[in-house]
């Protein structure tokens, strides 16, 4: 940490730590050694190979889970930067956040929530942090990454209270109403301001929207305005990029801004005032609405075009598939998923498909199912 932290920060000293007990790390923080085991954890290599919007192989230049979620690492440490809050936890958080995505992202998701509906249900957070805690298998004394309770807390974003009762410590905010700290609040939010942006680019990029339709998005509209004035003449790629390159600034800014308004007005001088506050970190009052019509805008138009929801129905139905073969017979698992199949057979099949990557689970859909291939 090379600045002083605020008193509001989460740190290493007031940290709930880690559940079983290690000696100090040398040369780096304890919470830059939570991000270092996430970077080398086999759920973060698979990001690279999970969908975001775009699948895997539809091009080249479309983000993925991973390069989502550097960028979301990358606007997080800014703002943590800049509020002198814990830059290595908000980090951390932020690379992990998407690890128990499903391949084929939210229809992805949904199918899996489908299948397991009588099981329990899947919630891509609640996975994410069953990966750090459980699923890697990497260390000789512990099952998961034995992470700081600040970094599992902060990716467990989201929980419903029936599971949040079975969490222990970790779930109590669910119930209680109190917030995460704000290196939490900030990672999730920086989640969003960066799929707002890349998610416009991406769908430029593949035709699948168009400038046209966005200058009815007035946060994108006012933007391309200001570049049109600077830079006139300025077209295609550059335009684009000019143009977003700026949503993320003001985004950043208004977010920055908001925070420090809202940490002033609650009088939030601790640790403990954070917990005990509405939500701080957020977006100013006209800012909120502009970013709405964003998401709608991209809903409607690009999560919801005919040419993603043909790849989305397709995605649901091997999901589907996969679980319905494994749960008929789960002696089609691997072995290592078979030992974990006789606590909870329905688990230990979620486990496996929401660890595969995009092209793993069409490989695997093609060895299940494609009669003409037999091996
Ligand atoms: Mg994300």
């Amino acid at each position: 940490m090379t600045t002083e932290l605020a008193r509001y920060a989460v740190s290493e000293a007031t940290s709930r730590g880690r559940d079983y007990a290690e000696a100090e790390p040398s040369a780096r923080s304890e919470f830059q050694r939570d991000r270092d085991r996430i970077i080398h954890s086999t759920a973060f290599r698979r990001l690279e190979y999970k969908t975001q919007v775009f699948v895997n192989h539809e091009g080249d230049l479309f983000r993925t889970r991973l390069t989502h979620s550097i960028e979301v690492a990358q606007i997080t440490r800014t703002i943590a930067r800049t509020l002198a809050l814990n830059e290595d936890l908000a980090e951390a958080i932020a690379l992990a956040h998407d690890l128990g995505h499903t391949p084929f992202g939210h229809a992805g998701q949904s199918a899996l929530n489908d299948c397991m509906r009588p099981h329990g249900g899947f919630e891509h957070n609640l996975q994410s942090l069953r990966t750090v805690d459980t699923l890697e298998t990497h260390y000789a004394d512990f099952d998961g990454l034995n992470l700081m309770y600040e970094t599992r807390e902060g990716i467990l974003k989201h929980c419903s209270r029936e599971n949040a009762a079975q969490l222990g410590a970790l779930g109590e905010r669910f119930l209680t109403n109190r917030q995460p700290g704000l290196e939490a609040q900030l990672a999730n939010l920086a989640d969003e301001i960066a799929y707002n942006n890349h998610d416009i680019d991406d769908g430029l990029r593949s035709g699948l929207i168009t400038l046209e339709q966005l200058a009815e998005v007035e946060v994108f509209a006012a933007q391309r305005r200001i570049v049109a004035t600077k830079h006139p003449g300025l077209g295609g790629r550059r335009l684009i990029h000019e143009t977003i390159r700026r949503m993320v600034n003001l985004m950043v800014l208004d977010l920055l801004e908001q925070t420090r308004a809202n940490i002033a007005a609650h009088g939030v001088e601790t640790l403990d005032d954070v917990h005990g506050a509405p939500r701080l970190v957020a977006y100013s009052d006209p800012l909120r609405p502009q970013l709405l019509e964003l998401k709608r805008f991209l809903r409607d138009n690009l999560y919801h075009h005919y040419q993603v929801l043909r790849m989305t129905d397709k995605a649901k139905r091997i999901v589907k598939d996969l679980f319905a073969a494994f749960k008929a017979d789960p002696r089609l698992l691997p072995p290592e998923y078979q030992l974990r199949a006789r606590d909870d057979t329905a688990r230990a099949i979620a486990d496996y498909i929401a660890g595969m990557t995009d092209r793993y689970a069409m490989k695997e859909h093609r060895r299940l199912f494609a009669v003409g291939e037999i091996h």
